[in-house]
């Protein structure tokens, strides 16, 4: 598993906590979007459709430290927008390693190498990188030719200057299992540390309403992928969340495992759906309605969703709180992803997955333009 023991220890440690403390709900990673503003308008991005006065707003460093002590998370995520373009990122990083929280500091790598002099390298601090493929697959996703080129500039250039080094892929329709595989491989060669995977969330805001994963073809798409595990491959995440994509465990979402803090507050009722915010997260753990999200509750927001935002949580939980968890993941920790005999379930018919760049809505002559004004993309 490509999680450091330190971290993997905090982590055991707080949730075991909150257990004996009782504790029902609790948070594990804090989604802190310190901004919307970003330098590429993705397709299937539902985050940065904003209006211009927003996306050149910002939250403050105390603002940061304000809502990462209330929340009491040990890891803290930093999507955004673009974290990078955040004119104070380095003082919020350092502000979160003085706390002592795991960062992941998510970036899609145009501006890494850059702005690595900003940071030290920490085993506090982690860049995780988005990919989404190899070469023009990757560029296609994100909407702009070079973008996988300068991405992995970026990667070599955290590596080289002694920082960890994730990645984190999403994955649509038109994903290719050989490609991903492909790209795995790719990646684990280039040295990184972890990869992270997902399904795109079917954001009612993204530019592309077309190419979301139902459910049933996320799972066949894992199938897929992970029939050829390779040996080396190692990913940032919990194994049973992975059995979860692949149809072999299940797991029901907890969207207070990952609460969200932006602009706007405190997003009710997770990272990905948007429906207002509150002005503390005691509030957001209190006025949240939970019962009517989730797959159980019949929402049809949540009915397709396999994000790990709203799985990790879940799956760490079992790992750490149940026999069955904690047994099922040592099992594939030391044995692999194929550790089970049992055939995958039954392949769904539907499932015709195969790499069609063509149907991606932009094709490569036609990458869309940036939606934010040039003058406010850069900060520095
Ligand atoms: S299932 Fe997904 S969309 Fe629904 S509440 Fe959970 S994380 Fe949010």
């Amino acid at each position: 598993m490509g999680v450091p023991v330190s971290q993997m220890w905090t982590v055991s440690r707080y949730v075991i906590t909150q257990r004996l403390l009782g504790r029902k709900r609790y948070p594990l990673v804090l989604m802190l979007e310190p901004l919307f503003r970003c330098n590429l308008a993705c397709a299937g991005c539902g985050k940065i459709q904003q209006p211009v006065d927003v996306l050149r707003k910002e939250l403050t460093p105390e603002q940061c430290f304000a809502a990462v002590d209330e929340c009491g998370a040990p890891i803290v995520s930093i999507p955004g927008g673009e974290p990078l373009l955040h004119s104070r990122i380095d003082e919020i990083v350092k502000g979160l390693i003085e706390r002592k929280k795991y960062i992941y500091l998510c970036t899609n790598g145009l501006l890494l190498d850059k702005h690595l002099h900003k940071f030290k390298p920490s085993p506090f601090l982690s860049f995780s990188v988005h990919i989404d493929g190899v070469g023009d697959v990757h560029d296609q996703a994100v909407c702009r030719k070079g973008v996988y080129e300068t991405a992995i500039q970026g990667i070599k250039a955290a590596l080289k200057a002694g920082f960890r080094v994730t990645t984190n892929s999403t994955f649509f329709r038109n994903a290719d299992p050989a490609h991903v595989q492909e790209m795995f491989d790719e990646l684990t060669e280039l040295g990184v540390e972890g990869m992270m995977v997902s399904p795109g969330y079917e954001y009612e805001k993204a530019p592309d309403q077309n190419n979301f994963l139902p459910r049933e073809q996320t799972i066949s798409l894992f199938q897929q992928v992970f029939s050829k595990a390779g040996k080396a491959w190692r990913f940032n995440q919990s194994p049973l969340f992975l059995e979860f994509l692949k149809g072999r465990w299940e797991l029901e979402c907890t969207p207070w495992g990952n609460p969200t803090y932006n602009l706007f507050g405190w997003q009710k009722p997770c990272y990905l759906v948007d429906e207002g915010h509150v002005s503390s997260f005691q509030e957001l753990m209190d006025l949240t309605e939970w019962s009517k999200y989730g797959r159980a509750s019949g929402n049809p927001k949540c009915t397709n969703c396999m994000v790990h935002s709203g799985y990790e949580a879940t799956a760490v939980q079992q790992t750490f709180t149940t026999w069955k968890g904690f047994w099922k993941t040592a099992k594939l920790t030391l044995m692999g992803t194929k550790s089970t005999s049992a055939p995958f379930p039954k392949p769904v018919a539907s499932t015709k997955i195969s790499g069609q760049p063509a149907s991606f809505p932009h094709a490569q002559s036609d990458l869309v333009p940036l939606q934010v004004p040039e003058n406010i993309t850069e900060s520095s």
